[in-house]
């Protein structure tokens, strides 16, 4: 083995260092996953039977506004004009989300104007103003009032976090807030877009460079395989790690807690089922909390999708076991305490750089995870190639 870098986990922060490494400093990059495929969690592949799109684990929106980000991606992939809008169902009828005038007119069966909404969620807000609450019923009871918070937030999140919406932390849906106008964009960024020809083209344009070298399939941790931690240790050599930090040392001071989701896929007869690419369900007596409609993602590509059949995931949230894919932290102060543990035992480990959600336990956009990485190879990388 000749290589002056190995970069565990062929994920958006995987990629990126890889890039990054080969491009400036000329080094020798060998990457491995675990998985039989790269891209990490932002992986796709097309569908055959109808021609959709599919983001294996879980829809995937790429927005930011840091220029930065948005320069670098553009370099391997174009985007389309795709902007994000989620529609929910509520009692029999579908509204718009983000909560917006259109949402709560149709709620009210009211034409209110901008100014009179704000006043009537004020005057709903109000059994809890002049609070500072920590816990996301609360919140989210002074954000838009108890008729709004009971129809579209308290059972949604029920059923994605199975805890009562009492005991989870505030901060949950602060990013969820109230529009008093008919925007119904998603994202507020300055930049969004689907990449023109799919996520996995975009990844492996990142990597498309002889320097760099793939190995799926393989465990850092199996010692069976050249590539694991035990031999790279003894040599000393470079490591950035984007796997699980408790995975890394044995799971010695105990588990972070993760949330994931299964994924139930039902395909119909029909051209266009939902007539958007995602529903959200806020009532408790639909166990699912949304559904994708992958095709409706890239309108663009009707020319080659089939007008008979569509394919749609519904998603099912829970706690994530040993062994099943962890997708959202959930930090409770003990996961940050315990996480803060962790990260003293990697800050001291020679020769690798933890990085990407799992090895720093965090939940990151995309445009979140590039521009980490770009920073990480700067800062910590990029020296420790230079010291070898
Ligand atoms: P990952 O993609 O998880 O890559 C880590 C890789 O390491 C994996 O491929 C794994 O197999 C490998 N690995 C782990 N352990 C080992 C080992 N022992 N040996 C070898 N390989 C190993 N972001 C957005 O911007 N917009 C969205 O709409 C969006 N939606 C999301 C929806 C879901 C359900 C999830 C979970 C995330 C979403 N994200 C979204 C976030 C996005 O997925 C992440 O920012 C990005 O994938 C993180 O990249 P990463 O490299 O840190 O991790
Ligand atoms: N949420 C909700 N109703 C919805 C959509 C979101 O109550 O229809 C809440 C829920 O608590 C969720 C949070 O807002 O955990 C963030 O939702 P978002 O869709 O932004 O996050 P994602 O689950 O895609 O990470």
């Amino acid at each position: 083995m000749n290589a002056d870098l190995v970069i565990v986990g062929a994920g958006l922060f995987g990629l990126t260092i890889a890039q990054q490494a080969a491009e400036r400093a000329g080094a020798r990059v060998e990457i491995i996953d675990v998985r039989s495929h790269i891209g990490g969690n932002v992986y796709s592949y097309i569908d055959e039977e109808t021609g959709a799109e599919i983001h294996q684990y879980g829809a995937h929106l790429f927005h930011t506004s840091t220029k930065r980000v948005w320069d670098y991606v553009n370099r391997f992939t174009a985007f389309t004009d795709y902007v994000h809008r989620v529609y929910a169902t509520h009692d029999g009828e579908v509204y718009p989300l983000p909560i917006n005038l259109g949402t709560i007119n149709q709620f009210f069966r009211a034409v209110y104007t901008p100014a009179e909404a704000r006043q009537l969620i004020a005057e709903q807000a109000g059994e809890l103003a002049g609070t500072d609450p920590t816990n996301l019923n609360d919140k989210g009871i002074q954000l838009i009032g108890r008729p709004l918070y009971e129809a579209f937030i308290k059972n949604y999140t029920a059923k994605q976090w199975q805890t009562d919406p009492a005991e989870l932390p505030a901060s949950i849906i602060k990013r969820l807030p109230v529009r008093f106008n008919y925007d119904n964009r998603y994202f507020k960024d300055t930049w969004e877009g689907l990449p023109r020809d799919g996520y996995t083209a975009w990844m492996e344009r990142m990597i498309d460079d002889p320097r760099i070298h793939v190995t799926l399939g393989t465990d850092f941790f199996d010692e069976s395989q050249p590539l694991n931690k035990k031999a790279l240790r003894a040599a000393g050599t470079p490591v950035v790690y984007t796997g699980p930090i408790d995975r890394y040392f044995g799971y010695e001071l105990g588990d972070l807690k993760w949330r994931t989701v299964d994924f139930k896929e039902v395909r119909y007869d029909e051209d266009d089922h939902f007539g958007c690419p995602v529903m959200n369900f806020s009532d408790a007596d639909v166990p699912y909390t949304r559904a994708i409609e992958f095709k409706n993602f890239n309108p663009e590509r009707r020319d080659a999708q089939n007008h008979n059949r569509t394919v749609v995931w519904e998603e099912y949230s829970r706690f994530a076991e040993r062994g099943d894919e962890p997708y959202y932290p959930i930090n409770t102060d003990a996961d940050k305490a315990l996480y803060e543990r962790y990260a003293a035992r990697a800050a001291a480990e020679p020769n690798v750089v933890f990085g990407g959600c799992l090895g720093t336990y965090k939940y990151y956009d995309m445009h979140n995870v590039i521009d980490a990485a770009l920073t990480a190879y700067e800062e910590q990388v990029a020296p420790m190639l230079r010291a070898r």
